[in-house]
């Protein structure tokens, strides 16, 4: 028996989703499970943050989990649309190529939309605080 208010569960509002007992472990490291409240698929590569399963082609995930990937997620609906690997990319230059590319591709600047890019190994940040002039003159 359904729900009667499906659409409003919790997750639907704070769109994290709590998997139920029962999780099965994929080759590829990562862990499905069904959502307790939604009761939809639900997958994660970090056992703590949950993502919708069924946006994308699992096996392809497979491929992807064992190096850097961008995810394309729809924050409005939760939903991972697309995931990209990198490894094939020799630099963060050309990383940087490919995600404008991608940006370009789906749109991503429009101010409209719900898509977002993720970077699952983001290159760090310039580490602004830390200034040169903040050693002592004449420290080699
Ligand atoms: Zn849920």
């Amino acid at each position: 028996m359904d729900p009667p208010m499906e659409a409003l569960t919790q997750c639907w509002f704070t769109r994290v989703h709590h998997p139920e007992h029962a999780r099965e472990r994929q080759e590829d490291g990562s862990v499905m499970s069904t959502c307790r409240y939604c009761q939809r698929r639900i997958v994660t590569w970090t056992k703590n943050a949950w993502s919708l399963a069924d946006g994308f082609n699992v096996s392809r995930a497979a491929e992807l989990a064992s190096g850097r990937y961008l995810t394309l997620h729809d924050v409005a609906t939760d939903f991972v649309v697309r995931r990209f690997a990198l490894s094939h990319l020799p630099d963060e230059e050309a990383v940087e190529a490919y995600k404008d590319e991608l940006r370009a591709r789906f749109a991503l600047d429009d101010p409209d939309t719900t898509l977002v890019l993720m970077d699952s190994q983001p290159p760090p940040r310039r580490a602004a605080h830390r200034k040169p002039s903040a050693l002592p003159p004449g420290t080699l």
